[in-house]
Protein backbone atom coordinates (compact mmCIF):
# COMPACT_ATOMS: atom_id res chain seq x y z
CA UNK A 1 0.00 0.00 0.00
CA UNK A 2 1.41 3.70 -0.36
CA UNK A 3 2.34 5.71 1.68
CA UNK A 4 0.97 9.63 2.81
CA UNK A 5 2.79 12.94 1.56
CA UNK A 6 2.29 15.18 4.45
CA UNK A 7 2.89 18.87 3.60
CA UNK A 8 4.39 20.49 6.83
CA UNK A 9 4.07 24.16 7.91
CA UNK A 10 7.28 25.59 10.39
CA UNK A 11 7.93 28.80 11.92
CA UNK A 12 8.67 31.73 9.87
CA UNK A 13 11.13 33.18 12.79
CA UNK A 14 9.41 32.31 16.31
CA UNK A 15 10.34 28.59 17.16
CA UNK A 16 7.12 28.86 19.48
CA UNK A 17 5.17 29.05 16.27
CA UNK A 18 6.22 25.63 15.46
CA UNK A 19 2.70 23.25 16.19
CA UNK A 20 2.65 20.39 18.41
CA UNK A 21 1.10 18.78 15.30
CA UNK A 22 3.81 19.34 13.05
CA UNK A 23 6.75 18.09 15.58
CA UNK A 24 4.64 14.84 15.84
CA UNK A 25 4.28 14.22 12.53
CA UNK A 26 7.93 14.92 11.40
CA UNK A 27 8.79 12.65 14.19
CA UNK A 28 6.69 9.69 12.69
CA UNK A 29 6.98 10.05 8.96
CA UNK A 30 9.97 8.08 6.78
CA UNK A 31 11.71 11.13 5.59
CA UNK A 32 11.93 14.43 5.45
CA UNK A 33 12.13 15.75 1.81
CA UNK A 34 13.04 19.27 2.77
CA UNK A 35 14.55 22.85 1.23
CA UNK A 36 17.39 23.53 3.00
CA UNK A 37 18.84 20.02 4.80
CA UNK A 38 21.32 22.64 7.23
CA UNK A 39 18.16 24.89 7.79
CA UNK A 40 15.62 21.71 8.61
CA UNK A 41 18.20 20.04 10.85
CA UNK A 42 18.53 22.45 13.28
CA UNK A 43 14.68 22.92 13.34
CA UNK A 44 15.09 19.09 13.89
CA UNK A 45 17.71 19.66 16.35
CA UNK A 46 15.86 21.84 18.58
CA UNK A 47 12.99 20.13 19.03
CA UNK A 48 14.81 16.55 19.14
CA UNK A 49 13.43 15.37 16.08
CA UNK A 50 15.78 12.29 14.94
CA UNK A 51 14.62 11.78 11.17
CA UNK A 52 16.82 10.91 7.83
CA UNK A 53 16.43 14.10 5.23
CA UNK A 54 16.29 14.43 1.51
CA UNK A 55 16.88 17.62 0.01
CA UNK A 56 14.22 18.68 -2.16
CA UNK A 57 14.51 22.12 -4.05
CA UNK A 58 14.14 24.59 -7.14
CA UNK A 59 16.77 22.98 -9.08
CA UNK A 60 16.70 19.26 -7.91
CA UNK A 61 12.92 19.37 -7.90
CA UNK A 62 12.38 17.15 -11.19
CA UNK A 63 14.52 14.51 -10.73
CA UNK A 64 14.06 14.57 -6.96
CA UNK A 65 10.37 14.55 -7.16
CA UNK A 66 10.22 11.90 -8.93
CA UNK A 67 12.21 9.72 -6.52
CA UNK A 68 10.30 10.77 -3.68
CA UNK A 69 6.37 9.87 -5.50
CA UNK A 70 8.66 6.30 -5.95
CA UNK A 71 9.27 5.66 -2.17
CA UNK A 72 5.96 7.10 -1.20
CA UNK A 73 4.40 4.64 -4.09
CA UNK A 74 6.45 1.84 -2.47
CA UNK A 75 4.58 2.39 0.99
CA UNK A 76 7.25 5.45 3.03
CA UNK A 77 5.39 8.20 4.39
CA UNK A 78 7.18 11.50 3.41
CA UNK A 79 6.64 14.88 5.09
CA UNK A 80 7.85 18.08 2.86
CA UNK A 81 9.17 21.15 4.73
CA UNK A 82 10.50 24.63 3.35
CA UNK A 83 13.21 26.59 5.24
CA UNK A 84 10.51 29.00 6.96
CA UNK A 85 6.57 28.63 6.58
CA UNK A 86 4.36 26.82 4.19
CA UNK A 87 5.83 24.92 1.82
CA UNK A 88 4.47 25.44 -1.61
CA UNK A 89 4.13 29.62 -1.27
CA UNK A 90 6.75 30.98 -3.13
CA UNK A 91 8.53 27.60 -1.88
CA UNK A 92 9.40 24.02 -3.45
CA UNK A 93 6.43 21.81 -2.63
CA UNK A 94 4.18 22.79 -5.60
CA UNK A 95 5.44 20.46 -8.41
CA UNK A 96 5.58 17.20 -5.43
CA UNK A 97 2.01 17.72 -3.99
CA UNK A 98 0.98 17.87 -7.94
CA UNK A 99 3.21 14.33 -9.29
CA UNK A 100 1.27 12.89 -5.39
CA UNK A 101 -2.31 14.01 -6.24
CA UNK A 102 -1.63 12.46 -9.94
CA UNK A 103 -0.53 8.86 -8.41
CA UNK A 104 -3.64 9.33 -6.11
CA UNK A 105 -1.63 9.28 -3.18
CA UNK A 106 -3.23 10.43 -0.07
CA UNK A 107 -1.93 13.93 1.36
CA UNK A 108 -2.22 15.81 4.46
CA UNK A 109 -1.86 19.58 5.73
CA UNK A 110 0.03 20.00 9.08
CA UNK A 111 -0.70 24.24 8.58
CA UNK A 112 1.49 26.79 10.22
CA UNK A 113 2.62 30.44 9.92
CA UNK A 114 2.81 31.76 6.40
CA UNK A 115 3.94 34.96 6.48
CA UNK A 116 1.38 36.27 3.59
CA UNK A 117 -1.23 35.48 6.49
CA UNK A 118 0.14 37.10 9.26
CA UNK A 119 0.99 39.87 7.27
CA UNK A 120 -2.47 40.78 5.73
CA UNK A 121 -3.53 40.18 9.20
CA UNK A 122 -1.90 42.93 10.77
CA UNK A 123 -1.70 45.29 8.34
CA UNK A 124 -4.11 47.50 8.66
CA UNK A 125 -5.78 47.26 5.14
CA UNK A 126 -9.03 45.03 4.04
CA UNK A 127 -8.42 41.70 4.41
CA UNK A 128 -11.90 40.85 3.15
CA UNK A 129 -10.78 40.59 -0.33
CA UNK A 130 -6.65 40.30 -1.50
CA UNK A 131 -4.84 38.58 -3.38
CA UNK A 132 -1.07 36.70 -3.13
CA UNK A 133 1.44 38.06 -5.83
CA UNK A 134 4.36 36.75 -4.21
CA UNK A 135 7.48 37.77 -5.35
CA UNK A 136 7.97 40.43 -8.49
CA UNK A 137 10.50 39.03 -11.39
CA UNK A 138 13.46 40.88 -11.45
CA UNK A 139 12.95 40.33 -15.30
CA UNK A 140 11.92 43.95 -16.24
CA UNK A 141 9.86 42.72 -19.09
CA UNK A 142 7.62 40.43 -16.87
CA UNK A 143 8.27 43.04 -13.74
CA UNK A 144 6.59 45.34 -16.01
CA UNK A 145 3.70 42.97 -17.14
CA UNK A 146 2.93 41.94 -13.68
CA UNK A 147 2.45 45.22 -12.21
CA UNK A 148 0.65 46.62 -14.99
CA UNK A 149 -1.88 43.69 -14.74
CA UNK A 150 -2.34 44.96 -11.31
CA UNK A 151 -2.78 48.56 -11.83
CA UNK A 152 -6.83 48.50 -11.40
CA UNK A 153 -6.39 45.48 -9.35
CA UNK A 154 -8.62 46.37 -6.67
CA UNK A 155 -8.49 43.95 -4.03
CA UNK A 156 -5.61 44.26 -1.11
CA UNK A 157 -2.34 42.57 -2.92
CA UNK A 158 0.64 41.16 -1.15
CA UNK A 159 4.28 40.91 -2.42
CA UNK A 160 6.97 38.97 -0.72
CA UNK A 161 10.43 41.16 -1.32
CA UNK A 162 13.96 41.10 0.03
CA UNK A 163 15.90 43.53 1.84
CA UNK A 164 18.07 44.49 -1.02
CA UNK A 165 15.22 44.94 -3.57
CA UNK A 166 12.84 47.03 -1.42
CA UNK A 167 13.48 50.59 -2.78
CA UNK A 168 13.44 49.65 -6.28
CA UNK A 169 10.10 47.78 -5.78
CA UNK A 170 8.59 50.83 -4.26
CA UNK A 171 10.26 52.97 -7.12
CA UNK A 172 8.12 50.74 -9.40
CA UNK A 173 4.99 50.59 -7.01
CA UNK A 174 5.03 55.03 -7.21
CA UNK A 175 5.35 54.64 -11.29
CA UNK A 176 2.10 52.49 -11.42
CA UNK A 177 -0.04 52.51 -8.21
CA UNK A 178 0.83 56.86 -7.19
CA UNK A 179 2.62 57.94 -4.54
CA UNK A 180 -0.74 58.28 -2.13
CA UNK A 181 -1.80 54.34 -2.40
CA UNK A 182 -1.21 53.27 0.87
CA UNK A 183 1.29 50.35 1.81
CA UNK A 184 1.91 48.35 4.99
CA UNK A 185 5.49 47.35 5.38
CA UNK A 186 5.41 44.05 7.52
CA UNK A 187 8.99 43.21 8.52
CA UNK A 188 10.67 40.76 10.55
CA UNK A 189 7.18 39.34 11.67
CA UNK A 190 6.95 37.03 14.47
CA UNK A 191 10.84 37.82 15.00
CA UNK A 192 12.23 40.56 17.97
CA UNK A 193 12.56 43.22 15.25
CA UNK A 194 9.28 42.70 13.83
CA UNK A 195 7.79 46.53 12.98
CA UNK A 196 4.47 47.15 10.44
CA UNK A 197 4.50 50.39 9.08
CA UNK A 198 1.31 51.50 7.53
CA UNK A 199 1.97 54.33 5.45
CA UNK A 200 1.63 56.33 1.99
CA UNK A 201 4.22 54.61 -1.01
CA UNK A 202 5.58 58.10 -0.99
CA UNK A 203 6.18 58.09 2.54
CA UNK A 204 8.05 54.62 2.20
CA UNK A 205 10.43 56.11 0.00
CA UNK A 206 11.25 58.88 2.12
CA UNK A 207 11.53 56.91 5.12
CA UNK A 208 14.01 54.28 3.01
CA UNK A 209 15.83 57.16 2.53
CA UNK A 210 16.89 57.76 5.88
CA UNK A 211 16.88 53.81 7.27
CA UNK A 212 18.39 50.93 5.36
CA UNK A 213 16.03 48.21 5.09
CA UNK A 214 17.05 45.27 6.82
CA UNK A 215 15.13 41.62 7.15
CA UNK A 216 12.57 39.89 5.15
CA UNK A 217 9.55 41.73 4.43
CA UNK A 218 5.75 41.28 3.10
CA UNK A 219 4.27 44.44 1.24
CA UNK A 220 0.67 45.08 1.57
CA UNK A 221 -0.63 46.85 -1.40
CA UNK A 222 -4.06 48.85 -0.85
CA UNK A 223 -6.05 47.97 -3.56
CA UNK A 224 -7.18 50.77 -6.41
CA UNK A 225 -10.38 52.13 -5.78
CA UNK A 226 -12.89 50.61 -7.78
CA UNK A 227 -13.57 53.36 -11.03
CA UNK A 228 -16.85 54.58 -11.38
CA UNK A 229 -18.18 54.23 -14.08
CA UNK A 230 -17.23 56.81 -16.88
CA UNK A 231 -20.16 58.97 -17.58
CA UNK A 232 -20.20 62.83 -19.08
CA UNK A 233 -22.96 65.09 -17.57
CA UNK A 234 -24.57 64.06 -20.88
CA UNK A 235 -25.23 61.17 -20.40
CA UNK A 236 -25.91 61.60 -16.84
CA UNK A 237 -28.91 63.55 -17.79
CA UNK A 238 -30.29 61.26 -20.07
CA UNK A 239 -29.93 58.35 -17.55
CA UNK A 240 -31.92 60.88 -15.16
CA UNK A 241 -34.65 61.96 -17.50
CA UNK A 242 -35.19 58.29 -18.41
CA UNK A 243 -35.19 57.16 -14.58
CA UNK A 244 -38.05 60.05 -13.92
CA UNK A 245 -39.79 58.82 -17.02
CA UNK A 246 -39.95 55.80 -15.29
CA UNK A 247 -41.62 56.84 -12.31
CA UNK A 248 -38.37 57.96 -9.97
CA UNK A 249 -38.31 61.49 -8.12
CA UNK A 250 -35.91 63.93 -9.70
CA UNK A 251 -34.53 63.85 -6.03
CA UNK A 252 -34.09 59.90 -6.39
CA UNK A 253 -33.11 60.02 -10.08
CA UNK A 254 -30.26 62.42 -9.13
CA UNK A 255 -29.05 60.41 -6.06
CA UNK A 256 -28.61 56.91 -7.95
CA UNK A 257 -27.32 58.49 -10.29
CA UNK A 258 -24.80 60.52 -8.33
CA UNK A 259 -23.62 56.89 -7.14
CA UNK A 260 -23.51 55.42 -10.33
CA UNK A 261 -21.13 58.44 -11.83
CA UNK A 262 -19.53 59.89 -8.86
CA UNK A 263 -20.41 63.66 -9.77
CA UNK A 264 -22.15 65.24 -7.14
CA UNK A 265 -26.03 65.10 -6.24
CA UNK A 266 -26.92 68.77 -6.12
CA UNK A 267 -24.91 69.26 -9.29
CA UNK A 268 -26.95 66.65 -10.68
CA UNK A 269 -30.39 67.59 -9.36
CA UNK A 270 -29.88 70.78 -10.43
CA UNK A 271 -28.78 69.84 -14.05
CA UNK A 272 -32.42 67.86 -13.89
CA UNK A 273 -34.36 70.77 -12.81
CA UNK A 274 -32.72 73.61 -15.65
CA UNK A 275 -33.32 71.04 -18.53
CA UNK A 276 -37.13 70.38 -17.26
CA UNK A 277 -37.33 74.15 -16.70
CA UNK A 278 -36.38 74.56 -20.54
CA UNK A 279 -38.99 72.28 -21.83
N1 LIG B 1 6.80 29.72 2.35
C1 LIG B 1 7.03 30.92 3.08
C2 LIG B 1 5.71 31.35 3.74
O1 LIG B 1 4.83 30.52 3.92
O2 LIG B 1 5.57 32.52 4.10
C3 LIG B 1 7.61 32.02 2.22
C4 LIG B 1 8.92 31.68 1.61
S1 LIG B 1 9.59 32.90 0.60
C5 LIG B 1 10.94 32.07 -0.12
C6 LIG B 1 10.42 33.94 1.73
C7 LIG B 1 9.81 35.34 1.80
O3 LIG B 1 8.71 35.32 2.70
C8 LIG B 1 10.74 36.40 2.34
O4 LIG B 1 11.56 36.93 1.32
C9 LIG B 1 9.77 37.43 2.88
O5 LIG B 1 9.25 38.21 1.83
C10 LIG B 1 8.66 36.53 3.43
N2 LIG B 1 8.90 36.23 4.84
C11 LIG B 1 9.25 35.04 5.36
N3 LIG B 1 9.35 35.13 6.71
C12 LIG B 1 9.04 36.40 7.03
C13 LIG B 1 8.97 37.13 8.24
N4 LIG B 1 9.22 36.54 9.41
N5 LIG B 1 8.60 38.42 8.20
C14 LIG B 1 8.32 39.03 7.02
N6 LIG B 1 8.40 38.40 5.85
C15 LIG B 1 8.74 37.11 5.84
Amino acid sequence: MSGKLYVVGTPIGNLSDMTPRAVETLKKVDFIAAEDTRVTLKLLNHFEIKNSLVSYYEHNRAQKGEQIVARILSGENCAVVSDAGMPCISDPGEDLVALCRAQGIAIEVVPGPTAAMSAVAVSGLSCSRFCFEGFLSTAKKSRFEHLEELKNESRTMIFYEAPHKLKATLADFKKYFGGERKISLCRELTKLHEEVLLISIDEAIAYYEQNDPRGEYVLVLEGAEKKKEELTLKDCLEIMLESVRSGKSKNDAARLCAKQSGFRKNELYKLLVDCEEEK
